[in-house]
C-alpha cells in the first residue's frame, strides 16, 4: 500500500501539478461564475460533464488529450454564453485590490435620507423638463479611467448642483455623473456602451452607456432622457424603464442601505 502511494508520488511530474492547477482554478472559476447567474442547468451539466470526462479518461476509455480539448470546448462555450458577467467578474475583483473606501459611513447613515431625496428630486425635475442626464450610483469602484475621462466635483448631492450640471449647453452635460456614498465625485465622464443587439431601437448611447457600465461593473444607473423624458434604472446589464418615485426610492435604498452599508 506504502510503496503503490509512494511510486505514485515518484510518478507525478511538475506538468501534471501545473494541469492540475489549472484546472482547479479554471473550473471553480467558472462555477463562481454559474452560481452568481443563478445558472443552475449548467452547473449541474458542467459538474456531470467534467465528472463523466474525467471517469472516461481515467478508465483509458479516452485518451488524456481529448479529455483537456473537451473540458476546454465547454469551458469555451460557457465563456461565450456568459462573457458579460464574466467580464463584470474580472473588473471588479481587479479593482477590489486596490480599492479604499472614499466615504465613511457614519456620513452615509445620517446624510442618506437627504442625499435620497435630492437625487430623486433633481431626476424627476430633469424628466419634467425634458433634460438628459446619467447618473451612476457606485461604491468606491468606479475604474479610475472612467473617472479621469471626466472632470472630478467631489461635492455634497443637491439637486441644485445636480440639475446645473446636466442644464444642457453647461460644460459637464455630455456624459455621467458619479455619485460615490454622499459626494458627487465626478461629471461628464464617458462610460463603455453596451454591445446588446436586443435592445430596443429607440435608445441610443445615453441608455447604451448606462447599460453598458452595470454590464461590466456592480453599479446602477439612473438614465433621465432627453427624448422622452422617461426615467430608467440599470442594474446588472438590465434596463427597467418608467421608474417612478417608488421605484427611484427603493433604488437607492438598496444602494445606501445594502450596497454601501451592507445591511
Ligand atoms: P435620449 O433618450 O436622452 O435621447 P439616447 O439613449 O437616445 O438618449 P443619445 O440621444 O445618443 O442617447 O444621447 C447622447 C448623449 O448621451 C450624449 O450627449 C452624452 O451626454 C450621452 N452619452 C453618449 N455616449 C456616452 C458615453 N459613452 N458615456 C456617457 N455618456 C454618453
Ligand atoms: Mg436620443
Amino acid at each position: 500500500m506504502f510503496e503503490q502511494i509512494a511510486e505514485f508520488f515518484k510518478n507525478i511530474q511538475l506538468v501534471h501539478v501545473f494541469e492540475l492547477v489549472v484546472f482547479t482554478l479554471v473550473f471553480f472559476f467558472m462555477l463562481n461564475v454559474l452560481r452568481k447567474n443563478n445558472a443552475k442547468l449548467i452547473i449541474v451539466l458542467f459538474v456531470v460533464f467534467t465528472a463523466v470526462v474525467s471517469a472516461l479518461c481515467y478508465l483509458d476509455i479516452i485518451d488524456h488529450a481529448i479529455a483537456i480539448i473537451l473540458f476546454a470546448l465547454f469551458a469555451l462555450g460557457v465563456v461565450i454564453l456568459f462573457a458579460t458577467e464574466i467580464k463584470r467578474e474580472v473588473w471588479n475583483s481587479s479593482i477590489k485590490g486596490s480599492d479604499v473606501k472614499h466615504w465613511d459611513s457614519v456620513s452615509i447613515r445620517e446624510n442618506a435620507k437627504e442625499c435620497t431625496n435630492e437625487i430623486i428630486k433633481a431626476v424627476q425635475s430633469m424628466s419634467k423638463n425634458n433634460v438628459g442626464a446619467i447618473i451612476i450610483l457606485a461604491n468606491s469602484n468606479m475604474p479610475s479611467g472612467i473617472l479621469d475621462s471626466g472632470v472630478a466635483v467631489n461635492s455634497d448631492i443637491s439637486s441644485a448642483l445636480i440639475e446645473s450640471i446636466f442644464f444642457p449647453k453647461t460644460p459637464l452635460h455630455d456624459g455621467a455623473m458619479i455619485i460615490n456614498g454622499t459626494k458627487i465625485q465626478a461629471a461628464g465622464c464617458f462610460l463603455p456602451l453596451s454591445q446588446e443587439i436586443s435592445l430596443p431601437k429607440e435608445l441610443g448611447t445615453r441608455h447604451r452607456a448606462g447599460i453598458g457600465i452595470t454590464e461590466t461593473i456592480n453599479v446602477t444607473a439612473i438614465i433621465v432622457s432627453e427624448e422622452t423624458g422617461v426615467i430608467s434604472v440599470a442594474t446588472g446589464g438590465k434596463l427597467k424603464r418608467y421608474a417612478d418615485t417608488e421605484m427611484l426610492k427603493n433604488t437607492l435604498k438598496s444602494f445606501y442601505w445594502q450596497d454601501m452599508l451592507g445591511n
